[in-house]
């Protein structure tokens, strides 16, 4: 039974400035008897699909629990793929931490995941000024601060209102007791500041699929965060788009490997599927109720296309171009059709996108545009054509 409310956050922000290390710090924090009254659970759930194929964990959770509420912590550690990763984990964000190294400041990256948030959703962000351990001069620390308030409210967050915390997640790894505190207040902000996300419980169950695995004996496993609606064990469900729809049976629910007999929107849910094979059903497909949502490929979208100083393109958006579109945890090509003209770096625009294949869709869903790796423009589906 739960008896606190459930929260999905993660950390962001440009690599090396330390969002593993601050990941690590909060466990750390939160397993240390009488120390905070906090608790943490599990350390890390590694994919198993990510490990077999021999690629770097693409999303590390955590759970923990503060005196009010339960949270799992998803860290994206950096590499060349970290956009798409967080497109992934990030659509299903309540807030985040946004990790801003206190030497280095804003960075492009910083920028680029602040954009890509924004552009999918993410409305609640917490700063941690970290390696703040490395700055002696406050009133350099104020200088910092102030940059990153300004770029939250450029990128339309409420940079007055967000709480800046600085911590330093290495010196609270190692057990100082004063950055130690540091830690407790940052995780006190995100309490107070990320407010609790009102679950869709009134529509039909929808569950973007993350991993696809297979439990000897028993059969297919899916797994993902829930988006909207619930699900008991016995319902009949679908899995659409990328290809032909699969029809099945829930027949087991889990979550943090405990067995459950309802899971519902907000919850990390593992669902073992009577009769699928494991070939039949992959990431990016959704879990669905029959009927209830259908696949698409033809759409009308409005867009936001990033600068180069959001780590964007330096060249237009001209028509027949082909970059990646990720809308939950789908990654597919896509062919722009533009109106007229071309849409320049740093604009808004709205078009007609063609994708390679269909996907799960309905109006007002966001997406992210990528080419070579990096994000280049951001976006919300405006009218499904077919
Ligand atoms: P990520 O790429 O954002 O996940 O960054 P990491 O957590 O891997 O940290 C990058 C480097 O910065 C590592 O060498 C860390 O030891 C170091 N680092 C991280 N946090 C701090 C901090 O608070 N203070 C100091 N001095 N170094 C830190």
């Amino acid at each position: 039974v739960r008896t606190k409310p459930h929260l999905n956050i993660g950390t962001m922000g440009h690599v090396d400035h330390g969002k593993t290390t601050l990941t690590a710090a909060i466990t750390k924090v939160l397993a240390e008897p009488g120390g905070t009254g906090y608790v943490a659970f599990e350390r890390i759930d590694r994919a198993p699909e990510e490990i077999e194929r021999g690629i770097t964990i693409n999303i590390a959770h955590v759970e923990y629990e503060t005196p009010t509420r339960h949270y799992a912590h998803v860290d994206m550690p950096g590499h060349a793929d970290y956009v798409k990763n967080m497109i992934t984990g990030a659509a299903q964000l309540d807030g985040a931490i946004l990790v801003v190294s206190a030497q280095d400041g804003s960075m492009p990256q910083t920028r680029e995941h602040l954009v890509v948030a924004r552009g999918i959703g993410v409305r609640h962000v917490v700063v941690a000024l970290n390696k703040a351990d490395l700055v002696d001069d406050e009133d350099l620390l104020d200088l910092v601060e102030l940059e990153v308030r300004e770029l939250l409210t450029r990128y339309g967050f409420d940079g007055d209102a967000v709480p800046v915390v600085r911590v330093s997640g290495l010196r609270a790894l190692e057990g100082d007791p004063v950055w130690t505190q540091r830690i407790a207040d940052l995780l006190t902000a995100v309490d107070e500041y990320v407010p609790e996300p009102v679950r869709d419980l009134g529509r039909p169950f929808l569950m973007p699929i993350e991993n696809v695995l297979t439990i000897s004996g028993r059969g297919t496993v899916v797994t993902g965060a829930v988006e909207q609606g619930t699900l008991r064990v016995g319902d009949p469900v679908e899995v659409v788009g990328l290809g032909d729809t699969v029809t099945s049976v829930c027949t087991g629910l889990e979550t943090f490997g405990k067995a459950l007999d309802r899971v519902e929107a907000g919850d990390n849910a593992a669902v073992l599927l009577r009769g699928v094979r494991r070939d039949a059903v992959r990431r990016g497909q959704v879990l669905s109720l029959p009927g209830s949502v259908t696949p698409h490929s033809r759409f009308r979208a409005r867009v936001q296309v990033l600068s180069a100083d959001e780590g964007g393109r330096r060249t237009p958006f001209a028509d027949h171009y082909r970059p990646q579109f990720h809308f939950r945890t789908s990654d597919v090509v896509g062919e722009i059709r533009l109106d007229d003209g071309v849409v320049l770096p740093g604009q808004r625009a709205e078009f007609t996108v063609e994708l390679g294949r269909p996907i799960a869709m309905t109006e007002g869903l966001g997406f992210a545009v990528r080419e070579g790796g990096r994000a280049v423009a951001s976006g919300v589906v405006t009218e499904v054509l077919d």
